[in-house]
């Protein structure tokens, strides 16, 4: 074990403060410097998708609440042996980058206009870094809980000048991207894609397994897979965790990321393995407390999965990051001295749905009426609509005229989140993504490439002189 991976556990493990001291001793001769110089062999590239400053905050405190104990990330904030950043976001177009500029610019190291996938302002392709790894013999791996198509795992290894191209981005990945892990079958499968073509036919023919439920996945040796478990998106982790069936079928992303990892650390070949928590961002968008912070904690636990399973190894890098903020939530405070904030922010612990899969419900309802959301909304978010709210929110799904205030919040996603703000105490400002940078927290060799300022672009270059 290297001083640099001694965490938490290895203390306890030495128990008595004779270990101790012993430990203590044997650090302050090793020293080194956080992140020091070192061979690299393999890079885990961990996106929280959307995720402002405000939420990790957050979910450290709804950690404590739910877990009884601190988010990995924080703990790893806290670690005087990693490297803490941040990630400067802007886009070629926009100090406001959307995912799929911001991913190009880390997997192709260009910026690009936003909407774009690699290809720059001029028309050119930037090639994605996975696709010149693979040229290099490396192993390739995509996670997320997006669709697999999506901008993110996209930047990575493909090319669109659109990035709802997600037909076109499909076949891009096989030959080049070894183990890819999501949603998005609706782009493969021949009796959903728009030109009914069979895009899966062409990794099969590739030698990939395609894996569409969870136990297979779990039981699969393959060392290339398509794994598809879902048409759009994996559903949000608070509809995983309240629907058995959705936790049978669905695999968590730690499980995802896990599987990745058994295949590509005891291997010969270096490796870069992208993971992506992206429905964080999805929550955001939508002012949805419930969504946004149980996908943010299925983020951490694969963040500790990931930490675990590379204990020990010294050539191993983690990097650790987002590609933009989004709505900015946070926790305000309420009443006398603030006191009410802890139990208005502990209501969500109540909500038992995702605003998308409540409004599903409401999608699917024969007869509606602000009555019918107001007992919706009690049911699934375990708050009373007063009957003006409930009258405006009623307003905006059937697309009646009601008062704009602020044309960020002037949809139901918006109205929603700032009515169930009066409840937690969470303020949004907005519905979109924001202009600024974004923590970044890096361990393992060659760490302190990504300390102080790091302009998105930039990370591209440190992916190929590692792994190239
Ligand atoms: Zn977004």
């Amino acid at each position: 074990m290297s001083d640099s991976r001694m965490g938490r556990r290895d203390w306890m493990k030495l128990g008595g403060l004779g270990g101790a001291a012993a430990m203590l001793a044997s650090c302050s001769q090793q020293k080194k410097t956080p992140g020091a110089a070192g061979e690299v062999n393999g890079i885990i590239f961990m996106v929280a998708d959307g995720m402002s400053h405000g939420v990790l905050t957050m979910a450290e405190n709804f950690s404590k609440i739910v877990h009884q104990r601190e988010t990995r990330w924080w703990q790893l904030i806290a670690d005087s042996s990693a490297v803490r950043g941040l990630m400067e976001t802007s886009s070629a177009n926009s100090f406001v980058t959307d995912s799929a500029a911001a991913s190009s610019a880390w997997g192709g190291g260009s910026k690009v206009n936003n909407r774009s996938i690699n290809v720059r302002p001029d028309g050119t392709e930037a090639e994605p870094i996975l696709r010149f790894l693979k040229q290099r013999g490396r192993r390739t791996g995509l996670v997320t809980t997006a669709t697999i198509t999506h901008a993110t795992p996209a930047g990575f290894g493909a090319v669109s000048e659109k990035r709802d191209d997600e037909h076109l981005i499909a076949p891009q990945y096989a030959g080049v991207v070894d183990i890819l892990l999501g949603g998005g079958r609706r782009f493969f499968d021949p009796g959903k894609r728009i030109d009914s073509r069979d895009a899966r036919s062409v990794f099969i023919k590739n030698g990939y397994e395609y894996i569409e439920d969870r136990e297979t996945l779990l039981k699969s040796k393959s060392r290339k897979v398509l794994g598809l478990f879902s048409d759009g998106h994996l559903p949000f982790e608070v509809d995983r965790l309240n629907d058995a069936a959705l936790g049978q079928t669905t695999p968590s992303l730690s499980e995802m990321s896990e599987f990745a990892l058994n295949d590509f650390l005891y291997g010969n070949e270096k490796f870069l393995l992208q993971i992506e928590g992206g429905r964080v961002d999805h929550g955001a968008h939508s002012n949805d407390a419930a969504g946004l912070l149980w996908d943010q904690l299925a983020f951490d636990d694969a963040l500790a999965k990931v930490l675990e399973m590379i204990d020990g190894r010294d050539d191993i890098l983690v990097v650790v990051t987002s590609d933009h903020g989004n709505a900015n939530p946070g926790l305000n405070g309420t009443g006398k001295e603030y006191g009410n904030s802890n139990d208005a922010f502990k209501g969500i612990t109540r909500m038992t749905s995702s605003y998308e899969r409540m409004l599903g419900e409401w999608n699917q309802a024969k007869e509606v009426s602000p009555e019918f959301l107001t007992d919706l909304v009690q049911r699934k978010l375990a708050f009373k609509l007063k009957p003006e709210e409930a009258a405006a929110l009623f307003a905006s799904l059937t697309e009646k005229p009601f008062i704009e205030w602020s044309n960020q919040l002037h949809n139901a996603h918006g109205l929603l989140g700032q009515f169930a703000g009066n409840h937690t105490g969470i303020g949004w400002t907005g519905t979109s993504h924001t202009s600024d940078p974004t923590m970044i927290s890096a361990i393992g060799p060659q760490a302190e490439r990504f300390s102080g300022i790091v302009p998105n672009h930039e990370v591209h270059r440190h992916f190929v002189e590692l792994l190239g």
